[in-house]
């Protein structure tokens, strides 16, 4: 690591954490909720690392949930930030935005060839709510079909396509929502095994199709690797099999790569490519600008073409984020960090199982590339989730210089995904960490 100058502080250089957990809670939502029993303020990051309030530095395995794709303070990234904010900040989209234009095109060499148009958002649900309005639209339909466990955003529409009863803060939604069994193999909702069950999971979708819809609905929607779901992992033909029944009824495909784009899963550019199928709608936000705030869908012509009143986003694909996204498109690239995630990712999950030999906790390793859950339960034979031990497990990870999260719909999963600039060496130290943690954490 190299040492930089520190910039100067407008804030003070001491802990203040718990005053700032005080102050968070008496004029922030409370539906927004904080990891750790004690909370912290992280000041600065450099490269895979952070540091605290009081200056503690810590290995960064969550990298802001999943969107610190490259890594922190990186000057190829930051420098061509810095020289865009001095020159133009916004212009709005009824201008010409030139790098809003080159990562259109950018992102069109980067994915199937029928995706050539491309719709700029701010956010990951806004990204997803433009899927939906073009399928909706091109479909003349307000039925959606969702998987189970599923997330995807926290708008009145995405909210109900989401899966997930602890982030349904409401079902008064524009969508008519039905819901898949989802290919969760360590819970199976049949209780079947792979691949004795010849996939019912896929199956099922053709079974709600029929039984449950109108027979038209509008799309399929469906992340690549579940990701507050806990990274739940379809097996390898889930997807195929699942657009086969798709193309038969000519439903459209939306891959939400919110989580699992831009090279994480160590495959390819995206997570569906490792399923071997082409989706209609490509959903993306988190990680394309290294942290910067952007999102947005490619999809085919014809359903880009649905939308046929005006329409624009402020900030959608504003000179900074597209910049920003450039860049850091040019630094995996270059630094060639998709197969760093391959093979650093292959490290972490074999170093993860040997964890488990040792961990009774450990119930299940899964994922791809630097995208990988630990699901913990109380016991391997009944599977009774143990989301205390997941708390405890975090903080003792904490304390002992290591940042992990957390998903699932138990809140017992947890959640790596770093920065895809580690090192093998990075993930010895964090198993090193993890070990002594899981030790704090099952203590009696
Ligand atoms: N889709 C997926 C798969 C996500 O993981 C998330 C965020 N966790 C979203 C959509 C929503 O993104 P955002 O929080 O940027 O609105």
């Amino acid at each position: 690591m190299s040492e930089r100058s520190a910039a100067p502080l407008n804030f003070p250089e001491f802990n203040d954490s718990a005053d700032l957990v005080r102050r968070h809670k008496e004029s922030l939502f409370p539906s927004v909720g904080l990891n750790y029993s004690e909370p912290i303020e992280l000041r600065r990051g450099e490269r895979q690392f952070v540091f605290d309030g009081a200056g503690r530095q810590y290995l960064d395995f969550f990298g802001g949930i999943a969107t610190v794709s490259s890594g922190h303070a990186i000057p190829e990234i930051n420098d061509p930030i810095k020289a865009q904010l001095d020159r133009m900040i916004h212009s709005s989209t009824l201008f010409l935005i030139r790098s809003q234009i080159e990562l259109a095109e950018r992102i069109r060499e980067m994915t199937p060839p029928k995706l050539n148009k491309v719709f700029f958002t701010n956010s990951g649900t806004e990204a997803n709510e433009a899927a939906l309005l073009v399928t909706t639209l091109n479909r003349n339909s307000n039925e959606l079909i969702a998987l189970r466990h599923g997330y995807h955003g926290r708008s009145f529409a995405t909210i109900n396509a989401s899966g997930q009863r602890p982030w349904r803060s409401s079902s008064l939604s524009p969508l008519h929502v039905h819901y898949v069994g989802n290919p969760y193999c360590y819970r199976c909702p049949w209780e079947k095994t792979y691949p004795s069950c010849d996939m019912l999971c896929a199956r099922d979708v053709e079974a709600v199709i029929r039984t449950t819809t109108s027979g038209n609905p509008a799309a399929f929607i469906a992340e690549p690797i579940q990701g507050v779901g806990g990274f739940i992992t379809p097996p390898a033909e889930y997807f195929v099999r699942v657009k086969e029944i798709l193309d038969r009824y000519g439903i459209p495909f939306i891959s939400d790569e919110v989580q699992s784009g831009w090279g994480r899963t160590g495959v390819a550019n995206f997570g569906f490519q490792a399923y071997n199928v082409e989706p209609d709608v490509i959903v993306f936000a988190k990680g394309l600008a290294n942290g910067i705030p952007i999102g947005g869908i490619a999809a085919t012509d014809e359903l880009a073409s649905s939308i046929r009143s005006l329409s624009l986003s402020t900030f959608g694909g504003n000179p900074i984020a597209t910049t920003a996204a450039l860049a850091n498109l040019n630094f995996i690239a270059t630094n060639n960090l998709r197969e760093n995630a391959r093979v650093v990712g292959a490290h972490l999950k074999s170093r993860l199982h040997e964890l488990a030999e040792r961990h009774q906790v450990i119930g299940d390793v899964r994922g791809m590339g630097l995208m990988v859950g630990v699901e913990l339960v109380k016991d391997r034979a009944t599977k009774v989730a143990a989301p205390e031990i997941a708390l405890k497990l975090m903080d003792a990870a904490k304390i002992r210089g290591l940042l992990v999260g957390k998903g699932g719909l138990h809140a017992n999963v947890i959640r790596i995904c770093p920065p895809l600039i580690i090192t093998t060496g990075d993930v010895d130290a964090a198993i090193d960490i993890l070990d002594a943690a899981l030790v704090a954490a099952t203590a009696a």
